[in-house]
């Protein structure tokens, strides 16, 4: 019996929630007294591949043929793998939203979404999760013999576990029945999925031109940017920045919204944050009820002033 991991990357980079993965599958290793062996799709060379394979993996298959884009392959090999598998853990990234559904159902196993417990009975299995766009924590049982978790982002500490981790290559191809055309990406160096601080703004700002200062204050913090809905409906920010109910969901340790209204959809992207600040004209604005600090003000002095700070700030 091993711990199945799926391990992302993109464009051949493992990211933070690759490494959260396989610290929690870890954990419940040892619980379990078993082993941890992770999957990895699509070209990654053997340097990132021994990378991934210290943070407690016992070995790493990787399937540099078959399309990262491909959830319906992806599925399959994870069926195959599971075999004498208890649990099957993946992040909770928008493509394991395609994944972890389809491996549940191939292997009758029960699925634990959006998972912010580690497991700590190997009987009676029970794990929070966040429910309701992130205002609720529910307790779930795992009513199954074999569980497919995805764990939230940004909740789960990285351990680094360096030891002996064997590295296969399996060359098996599988043809896609989606083909992706082009990628939207999002220009910000720092992954908004996984980034510890995030600078957003709204439709406050005005016009695409005034990003400028945003992406200042992202650039000094060393943050990714973010913006509401309208703000990428409109055009001024492409849609892989947009935060909400219909958007990312995101955990940072710091969000800081700048002429952002706080409407309910918004603030269900962003409310598992650990700590909020709004900037905003409007006294009423709804974000000061969610939020931890507030500035009342205009972000075209704040956000200036902030950046003149926070640089003097660094220099001293
Ligand atoms: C089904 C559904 C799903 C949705 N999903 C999402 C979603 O995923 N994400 C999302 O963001 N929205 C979503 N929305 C839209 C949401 O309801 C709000 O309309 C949207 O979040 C408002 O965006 P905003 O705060 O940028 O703009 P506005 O509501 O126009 O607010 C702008 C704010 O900026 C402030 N402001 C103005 N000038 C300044 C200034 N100079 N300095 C500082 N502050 C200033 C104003 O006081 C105001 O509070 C959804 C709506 C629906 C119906």
């Amino acid at each position: 019996m091993s711990i199945l991991v799926y391990a992302e990357n993109w464009d051949g980079r493992f990211r933070k929630s690759a490494f959260e993965a396989i610290s929690y599958a870890k954990k419940a290793s040892i619980l379990f007294q078993t082993n941890v062996k992770t999957i990895s799709i699509g070209a990654v060379d053997n340097t990132e591949l021994e990378r991934l394979g210290e943070f407690g993996t016992d070995k790493i298959i990787s399937y540099p043929n078959i399309n990262k884009s491909n959830g319906k392959a992806i599925a399959l090999i994870l069926e195959q793998e599971a075999k004498d598998c208890k649990l099957i853990i993946l992040s909770n990234t928008f493509n394991a939203k395609t994944i972890a559904p389809r491996v549940s159902a191939k292997l009758m196993a029960g699925l634990i979404t959006n998972v912010i417990s580690h497991i700590d009975n190997t009987e009676n299995i029970c794990i929070k999760r966040q429910a309701f766009s992130s205002k609720a924590i529910e307790k779930t049982k795992l009513n199954s013999n074999i569980g497919v978790l995805t764990i939230a982002p940004n909740a789960f500490e990285i351990n680094p576990n360096p030891g002996d981790c064997e590295i296969e290559i399996n060359n098996k191809e599988i043809e896609s029945d989606v083909v992706v055309l082009g990628k939207d990406v999002n220009k910000g160096k720092i992954s908004l999925s996984e980034a510890e601080i995030v600078v957003s703004a709204g439709r406050g700002l005005k016009a695409a031109e005034n990003w400028g200062m945003i992406e200042e204050l992202a650039d000094v913090l060393g943050a990714a940017t973010a913006c509401s809905k309208p703000v990428s409906d409109i055009g001024w920010r492409p849609h892989s920045e947009h935060v909400g109910q219909t958007g990312k969901a995101i955990a940072p340790n710091l969000y800081i919204a700048i002429g952002i209204s706080g409407a309910i959809q918004h603030l269900a992207g962003v409310n598992s944050s650990k700590t909020m600040v709004a900037i905003n004209t409007d006294p009423e604005a709804p974000f000061f009820k969610a939020a931890d600090y507030g500035i009342i003000g205009d972000a075209f002095e704040v956000v200036p002033e902030l950046i003149t700070e926070i640089k003097n700030f660094k220099n001293n």
